[in-house]
């Protein structure tokens, strides 16, 4: 990891509260790759649709790929009241999830267990979004960013939904299957 040693200024004469400005920068590096990764899950979830069995699990993911574009479009309106851009970045994390997905997938195809496969890949995803979800928030709320508070918790409820969701219909999946 680059640890730039850059010396950020606190005007020690303004009492007015300050930011701590390396949080704030971490803050929108955080922002910045959480925008790579629900970019590549908008590319990725299509394929997820595709190779889903079960109409209710197609259905759900069908929703949740909507919302994960308003989540997309959520993180630039975050970063444009605060005044700032997000820079292009990759998240690791995301691609590595989506690439053990897509092998997941590879290897479950034509099997009956495919949709249970694609359960455990996205409820993977989901973890990892709200882990980081969670952590931007308490950020935002520590340094007083209550437009971004506001907007980061409206898209972690829907990551919490989609993966109750998950948990829901894997439930089913495995009852039917029972029968
Ligand atoms: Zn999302
Ligand atoms: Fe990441
Ligand atoms: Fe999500």
């Amino acid at each position: 990891m680059k640890n730039s040693n850059k010396q950020y200024q606190k005007s020690s004469n303004d009492d007015s509260e300050s930011v701590d400005s390396d949080l704030h920068q971490l803050f929108l590096d955080e922002l910045s790759d959480l925008y790579s990764a629900e970019k590549q899950l908008t590319k990725a979830l299509p394929k997820m649709i595709e190779a889903a069995q079960s109409e209710e699990l197609k259905t759900a993911i069908e929703s949740h790929l909507k919302e994960t574009q308003e989540h997309v479009t959520r993180l630039e309106e975050i970063a444009e009241e605060l005044g700032e851009s997000l820079d292009s970045r990759t998240c690791a994390a995301m691609e590595g999830l989506i690439k053990e997905a897509s092998e997941l997938l590879a290897e479950q195809k034509g099997k009956s267990s495919i949709d249970a496969a694609i359960i455990a890949a996205g409820q993977k995803v989901e973890h990892y979004e709200i882990a980081s979800y969670g952590t931007v928030r308490a950020w935002a709320e520590q340094m007083g960013y209550d437009d971004a508070v506001e907007l980061i918790q409206s898209t972690l409820d829907e990551e919490n939904a989609a993966d109750e969701k998950l948990t829901e219909i894997a439930e089913s999946v495995a009852n039917n299957d029972a029968e």
